[in-house]
């Protein structure tokens, strides 16, 4: 499936621990832009429909929409454009949507009337960063009427307990990743092995998506270059594999 990014709007607001850093706002700062203004976008809010000079869809049937990751799709400010972005999802209903949000308590407000159970094409992933507001955050979500949910436990700040939660079978994978750039908080290999298992034991998917920029494993520190910080979680993701084979061949001696 391919893999693209859709920004109907850009700038949001920080809301939780996990946006201290922010790699909007970073980067943002860079282009002596502000961050905290919201703005609609001028030159891609319908992408979706856009088509290419043989009439085509420019975003060809079966890719993975990756949508409002410089924002938050359920923020106050979006209310007035967001109706018109389900209307485009609606008529898309051959591309999947991906939607991260922090503000799943905003979720039941911002949905359109034919939701029903949900769209089949729309991937809720619900971030959450620490034990506090998986624990706030993942009731509300698994109580919304949604057809597939993801958890982004990113950047992840702390060893988090999912364990509760994945007995539901609602969720399908979990996506972990450390904190990029400027003062990144550290993310320790030992969390992610501990979700990974996790994991494992309740059939949920996994991945190790990114290390982060300061990455702590067998208590040594790494700094790690943006650039790599993905390829290094592949890396990460293979030694995990191994771990848990062989954990599995021990039990089963
Ligand atoms: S909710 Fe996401 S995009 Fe918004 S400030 Fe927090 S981390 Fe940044």
């Amino acid at each position: 499936m391919k893999k693209l990014q859709w920004n109907p709007w850009h700038g949001c607001h920080k809301c939780s621990p996990g946006c201290l850093n922010c790699y909007v706002y970073y980067l943002d700062k860079m282009r002596d832009k502000d961050a905290n203004i919201v703005t609609k976008s001028k030159t891609n809010f319908n992408l979706p429909l856009k088509k290419d000079k043989n009439g085509n869809y420019k975003i060809k049937s079966g890719s993975e929409l990756a949508t409002c990751f410089t924002s938050d799709f359920f923020l106050e400010e979006a209310d007035e454009w967001r109706k018109e972005v389900w209307e485009i999802i609606k008529k898309r209903s051959d591309v999947q949507f991906l939607i991260p949000t922090k503000r799943i308590e905003r979720f039941n407000k911002c949905i359109p009337e034919d939701w029903n159970d949900g769209y089949e094409n729309v991937t809720i992933a619900l971030t959450c960063e620490n034990q506090k507001k998986t624990d706030e955050r993942i009731p509300l979500f698994l109580n919304a009427k949604i057809k597939h949910r993801y958890i982004f436990a990113s950047p992840i700040l702390e060893d988090i307990d999912f364990s509760k939660y994945l007995v539901s079978n609602k969720i399908e994978l979990i996506s972990v990743g450390g904190e990029s750039y400027e003062n990144a908080r550290i993310c320790d290999f030992e969390w992610i092995k501990h979700i990974k298992e996790t994991c494992d034991t309740y059939n949920v998917l996994f991945n190790f998506h990114q290390t982060g920029s300061n990455f702590r494993m067998n208590n040594k520190i790494y700094k790690i270059n943006h650039s790599l910080e993905y390829k290094q979680a592949k890396k990460g993701m293979k030694i995990l594999k191994k771990i848990m084979k062989e954990k599995e061949k021990i039990k089963n001696e």
